[in-house]
């Protein structure tokens, strides 16, 4: 990249932008650029990239320092400068937007009307709630504090409304250092202006806002009542456009609340559904029950069985339209489910088996005589944790698949291949 030589055509391209001689002053400059930005700005309909070669060409040549390099190796020697001196990217945008977001637009007397603006950023906030609140909907008032304006010297800073360009970098906010490598070898660094935090003006110490110490903006406490609506789900959204830190010449970012929804004790949600947990008796799961679900708007749902009906151990029943309300369709709801658990007792005594005998279906007959059950063996039943226990083996035969891969690795390769071929 570098020590290329020196192309002579390259270094007339900005004056013809500009559509001045090389010989132009910084006064003429200025003039030319002023008129040509005018007539060319976006907002008038002017193309982007003529706007952006404009900004582009006079940016370089109404620096002497960069106009010298310019005048001498052309574009391409800036171009390297940046490249190969790691002084970051070279986007256009950014030398737009420092010059034009700077106040330079206001120094040359166009409006600020005609301002390209950027984008603040947003702000997001987790908020948390509860399941209640999405069941019932609810709104939260919330107080923040955030950046406006300042109202005294409308954003400007300074009592008259005048800034000055900051002498430091003359206007653009950033400094650009040079350093000659070689013959025609230069690097160029360019960094925020120190004197001005990049902002490319100066306000006069006497000149300066007494309400906002020519900060142009105050910090200022909101007051944003964020609804939630019914239905809402964890993780939605809810935007509150425009409302985050204000700076000049920037479009203000939204606030965004993220909902977090917190655990509940008793009911789970499954998209639009609900799920609670209940254990029977043996007794309420064969003879018949009914309980009270209070639910998360405080009604009392009567939950009764069938007569006759038996409920079976981990089944599940539901209740429909008693689970969530839908977003924006809250008179529409999903199911309750309720999962069922039958609480056996651990052991009867020989008076309690008789008289259930008499009432529960027969026992299954063996089929067989009393004499072929002599000839069975006898066995013992334990108690098991069986989970526990097809972990245990699940482990232990992924260890052995593990050492079997290691030692039949290189027959197993040549069997592939082989089949390949
Ligand atoms: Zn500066
Ligand atoms: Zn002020």
């Amino acid at each position: 990249m570098f020590g290329r030589a020196p192309k002579k055509s390259d270094n007339t391209r900005y004056y013809e932008i500009l559509g001045v001689p090389k010989t132009a002053s910084p006064e003429d400059l200025k003039k030319a650029y002023r008129k040509a930005a005018i007539k060319n700005h976006p907002d008038k309909g002017g193309d982007p990239e003529k706007f952006k070669e404009l900004a582009q060409a006079y940016e370089v040549l109404s620096d002497p320092e960069k106009r010298e390099i310019y005048d001498q190796y052309g574009e391409d020697a800036l171009k390297e400068g940046m490249g190969g001196g790691g002084g970051g990217g070279h986007n256009p945008f950014d030398i737009f937007e420092s010059f034009f977001g700077g106040g330079g637009f206001g120094v040359l007397g166009g409006s600020s009307r005609g301002r390209r603006q950027r984008r603040g950023e947003d702000v997001v906030h987790p908020l948390k709630v509860s399941l209640e609140d999405l069941y019932i909907g609810r709104s939260k008032k919330l107080s923040l504090s955030r950046n406006v304006i300042c109202s005294k010297c409308d954003g400007k800073g300074s009592k008259s409304g005048a800034s000055m360009k900051c002498s430091g970098c003359q206007g653009s906010g950033m400094k650009v250092s040079i350093r000659q490598l070689g013959p025609g070898m230069i690097q160029q660094m360019q960094h925020p202006c120190n004197e001005c935090k990049g902002t490319g003006e100066s306000i006069s110490d006497k000149d300066r806002c007494p309400q906002c110490k020519g900060e142009k903006v105050v910090p200022e406490k909101k007051v944003l009542e964020v609804i939630v609506e019914k239905g809402m789900q964890n993780n939605q959204k809810i935007t509150f456009p425009g409302e985050a830190d204000e700076a000049p010449d920037t479009v203000t970012g939204d606030i965004v609340f993220v909902l977090q929804q917190k655990e509940h004790p008793r009911f789970k949600r499954k998209g639009d559904d609900l799920f609670v947990e209940h254990t029977l008796s043996l007794t309420e799961a064969l003879c018949g029950f009914q309980f009270v679900i209070t639910h998360l708007d405080g009604r009392q749902l009567l939950i009764k069985s069938l007569p006759g009906e038996v409920v079976k151990p981990d089944s599940f029943k539901a209740v429909n339209d008693e689970g969530m309300p839908l977003y924006r369709k809250p008179f529409l709801k999903g199911k309750l489910y309720i999962h069922f658990t039958v609480d056996f007792p651990d052991s009867l005594t020989p008076d309690q088996v008789k008289s259930l005998e008499t009432v529960l279906p027969a026992k299954q007959p063996s089929g067989l005589t009393e004499m072929e059950l002599d000839e069975c063996e006898e066995t013992t039943l334990h108690d098991v944790n069986i989970e526990e226990e097809m972990r245990r083996k699940q482990q232990q035969a992924q260890r052995e698949a593990y050492d079997e891969d290691d030692d039949e690795m290189p027959g197993g390769a040549q069997r592939v291949q082989c089949a390949q071929q």
